[in-house]
């Protein structure tokens, strides 16, 4: 500590390079403070450092990390309690650039397993971010001595020092309660819950809040449910939906897309308080839209689309600028082929004609004008033959209740099971439109990547960078992922990035593996070694990634211009 005091004094006024002169590791009273790296000037990205609390002076308990979720939730909690604290913060260093900048990667509604703080068996570290302060490019060292000996200190006093000990147990507590649903959900085939008094809707399209005076959500009587969990009083009520073809109907404004959006989001788990905390969808669920414009590279689309005009390929389909009816046919695909069990659709962002054509159109344009075989000549098959769930949000056509296992109609933001009422609809007015199957299961590929897919030459330098949650920089191009909705946190598409580098380094698409081969060693990597294994700094700090899930690092390397497939 002495020593970190002397060597800003030493330093001060000095040229911001003489900075690197602090990297190190430094006792403090209560911790050990770890400066890992040292930014180039104060307007560079800021430094990296790690305190190191032994568990001698912040005890966790064995029990709340014994289960890797529990130690996920704890961590958790302690990051958020530490983001918090900076946000009380009230003085901060001043100076030029990112001076007096200090930041932790917050955790956002969802609980992922994320980089920022980790529990060894002998301590807690907390990953930071900060600036160290300057006048212009001259180092301010009495700041710095702020920064060092005043606010985090202050920081840590009131998040680490202070969080009880029954905190982080209803955090805990949470974990046991998520993992019992799941269970049940595996044991029952319920691919979605959600519980009874949930709150669905968000406060705005830009914020993950729930919305105040909300209607709460009921289940319906047919579809309720009742599961036993740890840690309450009386056991969970909701509504479960079964695996299958799952309709959700209803008037405009009534709340479907607001229903599935928490479905999709239910693939993660929720903070106590956000209203989705017990809204819990098949983790193996992905969404599926529309994405007029994306990159597509040799996708075997023909199950959906055949007989393009100028003779296109529709079994190796390749473009740069898809329709919305083929980039959905592309994204059905690919889910599957990255081994999704459930697929989630939404009316308000499909191709019209790739989900419906009714008889009038079958007799005007004739089958072999025609080059879309939309998607409910095929949903059945998906079920039956991939064991693939659809849950499907369609407010404007009753051509689905002839493919229904289910339909809820939403209400006044509530939902009635309505499945009876469907199917007698479809025994008074039968269907006149003729369906079309074809094969499908021989029409579904496994892609596997080339090595030279991965273009991170940019100049002299590879350059591979997440700018913000869904674009991330790589080479000369560039990734989109705006439309791949399931991303939910910028934390997650930084370590996509950061596996991409990785994939490079290490050669990986050399193997040559098929994509579901390739995502499962990459799972496999992350549970053995954590988000660690790709982390951009030195390897002890990690800071700021978020885990993804397979499907999302799918949808980038599906993204990719400069893709080859063999
Ligand atoms: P739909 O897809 O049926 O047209 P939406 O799901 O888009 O309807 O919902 C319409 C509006 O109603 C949205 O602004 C949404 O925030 C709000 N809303 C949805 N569910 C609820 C609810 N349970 N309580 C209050 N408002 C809700
Ligand atoms: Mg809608």
């Amino acid at each position: 500590m002495k020593k970190l005091q002397q060597l800003l004094k030493n330093i001060d006024g000095k040229g911001y390079k003489a900075y690197k002169s602090i990297q190190g590791s430094y006792a403090f009273e209560q911790y050990q403070l770890s400066i890992d790296y040292v930014q180039g000037d104060p307007f560079a990205s800021p430094s990296k450092i790690r305190v190191i609390i032994p568990n001698s002076n912040r005890p966790i308990k064995e029990e709340w990390k014994q289960s890797k979720e529990r130690n996920i939730y704890t961590a958790d909690h302690l990051a958020r309690t530490v983001a918090n604290a900076i946000e009380k913060e009230s003085s901060f260093a001043k100076g030029s650039g990112k001076s007096g900048l200090l930041h932790i990667d917050k955790p956002g509604q969802e609980i992922l397993e994320r980089t920022a703080v980790q529990l060894n068996n002998k301590a807690t570290v907390i990953c930071l971010s900060i600036g160290l302060p300057a006048n212009g490019r001259r180092i301010n060292g009495k700041e710095a001595e702020k920064l060092f000996f005043a606010m985090i200190p202050s920081i840590l006093k009131n998040s680490i020092f202070s969080v009880s000990d029954e905190e982080l147990e209803k955090s805990v507590q949470l974990a046991d309660q998520h993992i019992a649903i799941r269970e049940e959900m595996k044991k029952q085939d319920w691919i979605a819950f959600v519980a009874d008094g949930a709150i669905l809707p968000r406060k705005s399209g830009v914020s993950n809040r729930p919305l105040q005076n909300a209607v709460p959500f009921e289940s319906p009587k047919e579809n309720g449910v009742t599961i036993d969990i740890p840690h309450r009083n009386q056991p969970l009520t909701g509504m479960a939906i079964t695996k299958g073809i799952s309709l959700i109907v209803g008037g405009g404004y009534h709340g479907k897309s607001t229903l599935l959006q928490a479905l999709e989001r239910g693939v993660y788990h929720h903070i106590q308080g956000d209203g989705r905390e017990y809204v819990l969808t098949d983790p193996n669920a992905v969404k599926i839209r529309a994405e007029d414009g994306r990159q597509v590279t040799s996708v075997n689309i023909s199950a959906f689309i055949n007989d393009l005009p100028h003779g296109q390929d529709t079994k190796k389909f390749s473009t740069e600028n898809a329709s919305g009816s083929t980039s959905q046919a592309t994204n059905v695909v690919e889910a599957i082929e990255a081994s999704a069990c459930t697929l989630l659709i939404d009316e308000d962002t499909s191709a019209t004609n790739f989900m419906i054509r009714d008889a009038r159109m079958q007799a005007l344009v004739a089958p072999e004008k025609e080059p879309i075989t939309p998607f409910i000549d095929k949903i059945k098959q998906l079920r039956d033959q991939l064991n693939v769930s659809t849950i499907l949000v369609m407010g404007g056509s009753g051509d689905y209740f002839d493919v229904a296992n289910e339909v809820i109609m939403m209400d006044q933001y509530k939902p009635y099971n309505v499945t009876e009422k469907a199917q007698q609809i479809v025994k008074d007015q039968p269907e006149t439109r003729s369906d079309y199957h074809g094969e499908l299961t021989t029409t579904m590929n496994q892609r596997t990547f080339l090595a030279n897919s991965l273009q991170l030459q940019k100049g002299k330098k590879k350059k591979v960078q997440a700018k913000g949650l869904d674009l991330i920089l790589m080479g000369n191009h560039s990734i989109q992922l705006q439309d791949v909705e399931q991303l939910v946190d910028s934390s997650q598409t930084r370590a996509i990035a950061e596996l991409l580098r990785y994939l490079d380094d290490k050669g990986v698409l050399k193997q040559a593996k098929p994509l579901t081969e390739l995502l499962d060693d990459i799972e496999a990597v992350i549970d053995q070694e954590g988000l660690q294994a790709f982390a951009p700094f030195p390897k002890q700090h990690p800071g700021d990634l978020a885990r993804p899930r397979r499907f999302e690092i799918a949808a980038c390397l599906n993204r990719i211009r400069t893709a080859k497939i063999k």
